[in-house]
């Protein structure tokens, strides 16, 4: 026991588990900290498509100088570039999808579509950085 408190500093055994123990946990928490900021990114990107629907619907009923734009049925309407649309946007813009791939990351883009038919009109809000690839995030489904 007296030769044991004697002892100073680590053996190199000691510090290898130390380091092999570090190697583990870093191994266990890379991945889950991948998938919490993956799960962010959708979840911002589905937040940033509600948006988007709500100022559709806005735009439905104000977009001709504050009366209900025409609607032709059986005519899907692309408003995604309608200036009165993108007025209604902080900064007159559609907001950027925070995900996709690592290249294309906080320059994802939206679609919006009005489509009409003959009972129902839909408000159609595609993210365009899921492109269905192995790998990627799909944020449309
Ligand atoms: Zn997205």
């Amino acid at each position: 026991m007296r030769k044991l408190l004697n002892k100073k500093g680590f053996t190199l055994v000691e510090l290898m588990i130390v380091v092999v123990i570090l190697g583990i946990l870093v191994a266990v928490a890379v991945p889950i900290f991948g998938a919490v900021t993956k799960n962010a990114r959708i979840k911002s990107c589905k937040s940033n498509m509600r948006v988007i629907k709500g100022n559709m619907e806005t735009y439905a009923m104000t977009g001709n100088n504050g009366d209900q734009i025409e609607i032709i049925t059986g005519t899907d309407m692309d408003i995604t570039d309608e200036p009165s649309f993108l007025a209604l946007f902080d900064g007159g813009a559609l907001p950027l999808c925070p995900g996709g791939t690592e290249a294309e990351k906080a320059a994802g883009t939206y679609t919006a579509t009005i489509k009409v038919a003959t009972a129902s009109t839909t408000y159609e809000v595609k993210c365009t950085t899921a492109k269905g690839a192995a790998g990627d995030e799909n944020h449309n489904g």
